[in-house]
């Protein structure tokens, strides 16, 4: 199946020409040639210039689900307590999986329409001393963006915990600080806002968090262990995919030049005028308030007057592909992502007219 006419899906999103070529070419051997090495470098000091941090990063195999299980598994062990920030499914996930290979998993629980109050979690934290702390910046299915991760991180410092955070669809389209929010692993996944194909997955992490890690031991196909030095001793785990470290080096190349603050006002405006048309045709907004919206992705309530499967259809046979829901959202809620190559206000305009015809 091709690409949607109007293609407002929140991941994967629209891969841009420039990045499509890459896959065209036919590279050598990533295992033995220094000139990918020489890339995957490049790739690191650019990631770091995204993400505000000086500390490694390393980019892997996979989509962004196998970071978070590498940064659970790497940290974790069974009976080890962990304590999983969540206003939404991402961060019930988190509790899930660690219980999963028997980790010792409490929720600090919000309304998915809210975001976290660190008052809570320091409260939480306190009594409970988890060992890795987690929390995630934008709740896609909620539509909402953290924007306490600097409180939460100040009381995993204070609990003496390990800060991770999935930052998988704000990342490149959101103000985040790894350092300023003390984050020790940050997790982000190649088809959101870099829109490349969902096969990299990309993490920070600090000398902190390298500790535990080298401590913990574990191995597996995503674990983080034989990753630290990979430039300086020209070698991987596995085999790499050259085409995606290239296109990686493209879509942080174009995400740079154009400015990270141009990018994050992008974001912000398409988010902004997302809202206000849905305001104008009688969409309600899922989050409680504006001001908790993340400027990658919108959530609203389904209208009333369709079910989503009708809905969604009537959508599709005017070309528009937009976003369904999962767990209790499903059904109830859907969502416009406008991230990365989707954040462009013309397509916001052309997909409201659409669904202003409908309502
Ligand atoms: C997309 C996404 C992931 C990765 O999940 P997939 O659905 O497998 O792509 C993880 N966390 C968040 C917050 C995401 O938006």
């Amino acid at each position: 199946m091709e690409r949607y006419r109007i293609g407002l899906i929140p991941g994967p999103v629209r891969i841009p020409e420039e990045i499509k070529r890459i896959w065209l070419n036919d590279y050598a051997s990533p295992d033995i040639e220094d000139e990918f090495f020489t890339l995957y470098h490049e790739d690191q000091i650019l990631i770091r210039r995204l993400l505000n941090t000086k500390n490694d990063i390393i980019i892997t195999l996979g989509e962004a689900m196998s970071v978070l299980w590498a940064a659970l598994k790497s940290t974790l062990k069974q009976g080890d307590r962990m304590l999983a920030v969540s206003s939404g499914l991402f961060g019930d996930g988190f509790a899930e999986m660690s219980r999963a290979f028997g980790v010792n998993a409490e929720v600090c629980s919000f309304p998915y329409d809210e975001i976290p109050d660190p008052e809570k979690v320091r409260e939480h934290a306190l009594k409970f001393r988890p060992k890795v702390i987690t929390a995630v910046h934008c709740e896609t299915p909620s539509g909402t963006l953290t924007t306490c991760l600097h409180e939460i991180g100040k009381i995993a410092r204070e609990v003496d915990a390990l800060f991770v955070v999935d930052f998988v669809s704000s990342a490149g389209g959101a103000f985040l600080d790894v350092d300023y929010y003390n984050i020790d692993i940050g997790l982000l996944g190649s088809q959101k806002v870099l829109s490349l194909p969902p096969s990299l997955s990309i993490s920070s992490i600090s000398e902190r968090a390298w500790e535990i890690i080298e401590k913990v031991k574990y191995s597996g196909y995503e674990a983080y262990s034989g990753w630290k030095n990979v430039p300086s001793e020209h070698l991987t785990p596995y085999t790499h995919d050259w085409n995606a470290v290239k296109a990686l080096n493209i879509s942080l190349n174009m995400i740079l030049s154009e400015g990270l603050e141009n990018v994050f006002k992008r974001h912000e405006n398409t988010a902004k005028l997302c809202r206000s048309l849905g305001r104008e045709i009688g969409l309600k907004l899922y989050p409680k308030s504006e001001d908790i919206c993340s400027p990658t992705v919108t959530a609203f309530y389904v209208p009333e007057k369709f079910t989503w499967p009708e809905f969604d259809s009537r959508l599709r046979e005017k070309g528009l592909a937009v976003g369904g829901n999962y767990g209790i959202l499903s059904g109830k809620v859907f969502r416009i992502g406008h991230m990365g190559s989707q954040a462009d206000c013309e397509l916001i305009s052309e997909a409201m007219n659409i669904i202003r015809e409908l309502c």
